[in-house]
């Protein structure tokens, strides 16, 4: 075998934290997928990386639930409706859910056109009231049958819901026959902000389905998919064959979920990147015209700030989205420096005290 070549170590410009997806692979799954990589394996998810990984989803959510692992969130959300429905159901979500803003019609795609019903909400939530209303808005024939509500846990918006709203919402799904599906891209961080068991905001409190996601969380990619009602995942291997989503190496998705559950640090990760944000909002709380738009619940902080102190901020050079009611987001992850964070807070102070000096 040839030596590999050496790559000269790389230059990297200083972190951002315009999103949680700029962090590289975490140690806990670089090093699975190393051990991984030590030797060959069956193909198509009959090793034991892929067994061993299924059977730590089961362990910790102390649940016997079927286990699959897609490349990323858009499949896994996508399928996971897809095979709660029919392509004459309809699936409730919230206006801000991303699945209706960010998945370029996905979820319509692979469910042959199952349509998404939005509720609005005011702060990225869905309630038993605003599922209600959308699914009791028509009942007539030429109305697509509501079938699925889906919640993102947390919310795009930042926020987590606590088990009491997720057993409300599927005390609403139970009485409205719907299933309820949870878009968990950054579930790790809502079990960091609620110090609880998984499984009490998933099947406990009446979840059916959960995408649980890795990539978010420090791996490189790949997500799961935990059908905790057995009988709802029936063809699911089929369904995600024929979408593109069966890795014929699949220990390579498989094997740094062991790495992640087996040490702990899918939460450890997830406490880290909580901590950031708030220690951001912590230390720019005194500020005036200068506000989290959102409570500061999970590794998101959205602020809210005049257009010139946000311009100011990105000629600092600062990197950031606005396509949440126009506020800056900033994002943690595992890796996210609390050194560099400290710069952020100095800097939105600067930018803060700057546009002050001009308004006086
Ligand atoms: C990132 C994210 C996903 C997955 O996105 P992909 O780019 O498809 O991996 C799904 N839901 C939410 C809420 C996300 O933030």
């Amino acid at each position: 075998m040839s030596q590999p070549q050496q790559f000269a170590p790389q230059q990297f410009a200083p972190q951002q934290f315009a999103s949680d997806n700029y962090a590289g692979i975490c140690p806990e799954a670089w090093a699975a997928m190393e051990a991984a990589n030590a030797g060959s394996a069956p193909a198509y998810g009959n090793d034991d990386w892929t067994q061993r990984a299924a059977d730590a989803f089961r362990a910790l959510f102390a649940s016997d639930c079927e286990v699959f692992f897609a490349f990323n969130g858009t499949a896994a959300n996508s399928l996971a409706l897809a095979a709660l429905c029919q392509s004459y159901h309809s699936v409730i979500c919230s206006s801000s859910a991303h699945v209706e803003t960010d998945e370029c019609g996905a979820p319509e795609f692979f469910s042959n056109g199952s349509k998404l019903l939005v509720a609005t909400t005011a702060d990225g939530k869905l309630t038993p009231e605003a599922i209600r209303g959308v699914a009791t808005s028509r009942s007539d024939i030429h109305f697509p049958k509501p079938r699925v509500v889906t919640i993102t846990q947390p919310t795009e918006t930042g926020q987590v819901y606590s088990i009491d709203e997720i057993r409300a919402i599927a005390a609403t799904c139970r009485a409205l026959g719907l299933k309820l599906h949870m878009d968990g891209a950054r579930f790790a961080h809502a079990c960091a902000h609620l110090g609880c068991d998984p499984a009490d905001i998933t099947w406990r409190a009446g979840v059916d389905v959960l995408c649980f996601g890795g990539t978010k969380n420090g791996m490189a990619v790949g997500e799961a998919i935990l059908f905790f009602d057995r009988a709802l995942a029936q063809d699911f291997d089929y369904r995600c064959k024929q979408a593109g989503q069966l890795a014929s190496k699949m220990r390579f998705l498989a094997a740094p979920w062991v790495g992640m559950l087996e040490s702990g640090a899918w939460l450890r990760n997830a406490e880290h990147a909580n901590g950031c944000a708030s220690q951001l909002a912590a230390a720019i709380r005194d500020l005036p015209e200068v506000a989290p738009m959102f409570p500061v619940e999970a590794n998101a902080l959205f602020l809210q700030a005049p257009a010139a102190l946000l311009e100011d901020l990105r000629e600092r050079g600062w990197s950031f989205y606005t396509f949440i009611g126009g506020g800056a987001r900033f994002m943690f992850a595992w890796d996210s420096d609390p050194a560099r964070v400290d710069e952020l807070a100095a800097d939105i102070r600067a930018a803060r005290e700057a546009s002050a000096a001009i308004a006086a």
